[in-house]
């Protein structure tokens, strides 16, 4: 999917539709501190490990995006809902 660098849209900051500058945002490393990866590490040695003990799934095929709007007026960001595509290209 190819994705304008700049596009108008609604601003809730400003409440009008502005031109707004469009910014990937880069995802973060999962925390270590998750309940889930200590579970898992408590578990982890000799034995069943209960649900861990699954084989994990496939990976998606595609991965969500999550994309900042950065309004040219008010100078705010704000952020949208991700949507899944497989190839996300911001073109000029
Ligand atoms: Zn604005």
């Amino acid at each position: 999917m190819k994705m304008p660098k700049r596009l108008r849209t609604y601003c809730p900051f400003c409440g009008k539709h502005t031109v707004h500058e469009v910014e990937k945002v880069k995802r973060g490393r999962p925390s270590s501190l998750n309940w889930i990866v200590r579970q898992k590490k408590r578990r982890s040695g000799i034995g069943n490990t209960g649900k861990f003990s699954k084989v994990p799934g496939g990976d998606k095929p595609t991965k969500k995006v999550a994309l900042r709007y950065k309004c040219i007026e008010c100078k705010k960001m704000h952020q949208r809902k991700g949507f899944r595509v497989s190839k996300l290209e911001l073109v000029e």
